[in-house]
C-alpha cells in the first residue's frame, strides 16, 4: 500500500505568511496528527545541527513551531545531535531559548552513553546506538536535505543512520566501502606507475595507503567515478566498482533499522525540510550556494517514502552547474542531478531501496499537498499596459 507524504510547496500564491513553509509545516504536523499522538512521550527530535559556520541547516523558526506542537499534544520534547553539532549549536542560533525545549547530544558530551546492537555487516560487528534516542518514547526525525559527498545525497535516512551512531560505528559506515578489495598490488609491482595512477585523478581521491606502501587507498567520497585513473592503471590492478559505493548505502539501512527498533510502531515520523539544497552534508561546517531550487517541506510516516519523494521531485530539477564549487566536475549525463554532482554509482535510491527490502517503509507513496498554490484571481477590466520606467 502508498505511503501518504503531506507537502508543502515553496511556492505562494500570494504574498501571505500563511503560505510559507513554517506556516505549510504545520498543516503537515496537523495532518500527521503529531499532537495527539505524543501526549506522555519523550520525544527526540533529531537533527542536525551542523558546524562551524553553516547555516544551511533548519531555521530554529522550523523548529520551534515541531516543538510547539509537541509541548501542545503534552509531550516532553529535547533536541538531539551528535556532542559537537550540540557543543556549538548556540554559534547557529540553536539554544533552548529559541527552540523551545533543551539540546542534548545523543551520546553524552563524550559519547560514553551509548547501547551497543549487534548485527554483523561487512567490516562493522557492533552498532552504537546514542542513549538518548534509545531512551526516547517517541521520534521525530527533522532533517534537512542535501547532497552527499558519499551516497549522493542526505535527508531523513542520512539524519539517522549516521546522527544516531557513536564515532566508532560511524567511522566504520564509512570505512564498509573499503570492505570488498579494489586493488591488486600483484598486479601494479612499478611504484612510478602507481605514483601515474594516482597523479591520473584531478580529485586526489586516490593516495598511497599509510600502513600498506605497495597499496592505493581510494577516498570515496572524492572520486566522482571518472575513470581517469583506470586508463592508467594496469589491467586488473585498480576497480571502481558500484557494489564499493553501495556498500554506504546499505550500512545506512541497517543502521536506521536498529535506530527504529527502539520505537514502538506508529512512534515516529519523518520531516524533510529541501531548502538552501548545496554540495555536500552539513557536517561540512559550511554552507555552498544552492545547487537546484528550494523543493519543499516533506513529512510522513513513513522513512522510505519521505526520501524517495523528496528525489524524485529533486530528479525533475537542473543542477546550477554555476553553483558547484571550481574543483568539482558537473556530469550531466551520470543520472539523478545528485548523481550529476557526485557521480553516477552514488545513486542516491539505494538506500531508500536497502531500507525497503530490510521490511521499514514502502517506495510507493502518495504526495498530498497541504496547500497547493493557485493562480489569484483578478478582474481584469481593462487591459492596462505596464508602466516601463
Ligand atoms: S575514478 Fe576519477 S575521481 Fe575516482 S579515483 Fe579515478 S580518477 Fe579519481
Amino acid at each position: 500500500m502508498a505511503a501518504k507524504v503531506f507537502y508543502g510547496s515553496p511556492k505562494q500564491s500570494r504574498l501571505d505568511a500563511s503560505e510559507t513553509l513554517p506556516m505549510k509545516l504545520d498543516k503537515i504536523l496537523d495532518a500527521l496528527h503529531l499532537r495527539d499522538r505524543v501526549k506522555g512521550e519523550t520525544v527526540a527530535i533529531k537533527m542536525h545541527l551542523g558546524g562551524n559556520v553553516g547555516y544551511s541547516t533548519i531555521h530554529p523558526v522550523f523548529v520551534r513551531r515541531v516543538v510547539k506542537a509537541v509541548l501542545d499534544g503534552g509531550g516532553k520534547p529535547f533536541v538531539t545531535d551528535l556532542a559537537g553539532a550540540v557543543a556549538t549549536a548556540a554559534q547557529r542560533g540553536y539554544t533552548q531559548e529559541t527552540l523551545g525545549c533543551p539540546i542534548y547530544p545523543v551520546g553524552g558530551p563524550d559519547e560514553k552513553y551509548y547501547y551497543v546492537h549487534k548485527h554483523p555487516y561487512k567490516n562493522i560487528e557492533e552498532w552504537r546506538l546514542g542513549g538518548m534516542i534509545a531512551d526516547a518514547t517517541f521520534l521525530i526525525d527533522l532533517a534537512h536535505v542535501k547532497g552527499h559527498p558519499s551516497c549522493g545525497f542526505g535527508a531523513a535516512i542520512k539524519n539517522l543512520a549516521l546522527g544516531c551512531m557513536m564515532t566508532p560505528t560511524r567511522s566504520a559506515i564509512h570505512d564498509t566501502n573499503h570492505y570488498d578489495p579494489y586493488w591488486f598490488p600483484e598486479k601494479c609491482p612499478d611504484p612510478e606507475k602507481r605514483k601515474a595512477i594516482m597523479e591520473a585523478c584531478p580529485f586526489e581521491a586516490l593516495v598511497e595507503d599509510k600502513e600498506r606502501p605497495d597499496h592505493l587507498h581510494l577516498h570515496y567520497e572524492m572520486c566522482n567515478q571518472c575513470g581517469r585513473c583506470l586508463k592508467v592503471a594496469p589491467e586488473g590492478s585498480l576497480f571502481i566498482r558500484p557494489e564499493n559505493f553501495w556498500a554506504f548505502q546499505e550500512a545506512c539501512a541497517i543502521s536506521v533499522k536498529i535506530v527504529l527498533s527502539t520505537f514502538e510502531p506508529g512512534k515516529a515520523v519523518f520531516i524533510n525540510l529541501a531548502t538552501q539544497i548545496h554540495t555536500v552534508c552539513d557536517c561540512f561546517g559550511f554552507t555552498g550556494q544552492p545547487i537546484m531550487p528550494d523543493l519543499g517541506v516533506f513529512g510522513s510516516d513513513d522513512i522510505v517514502a519521505v526520501d524517495t519523494a523528496v528525489l524524485d521531485m529533486a530528479a525533475k530539477q537542473r543542477i546550477d552547474e554555476n553553483a558547484l564549487p571550481l574543483s568539482m566536475e558537473f556530469q550531466p549525463h551520470a543520472g539523478h542531478p545528485f548523481q550529476q554532482v557526485h557521480g553516477p554509482f552514488k545513486d542516491p535510491y539505494k538506500a531508500p531501496e536497502y531500507l525497503e527490502k530490510l521490511g521499514i517503509g514502502t517506495r510507493q507513496y502518495e504526495l498530498v499537498d497541504v496547500l497547493p498554490p493557485v493562480r489569484p484571481e483578478r478582474v481584469a477590466a481593462v487591459y492596462v499596459s505596464a508602466a516601463v520606467h
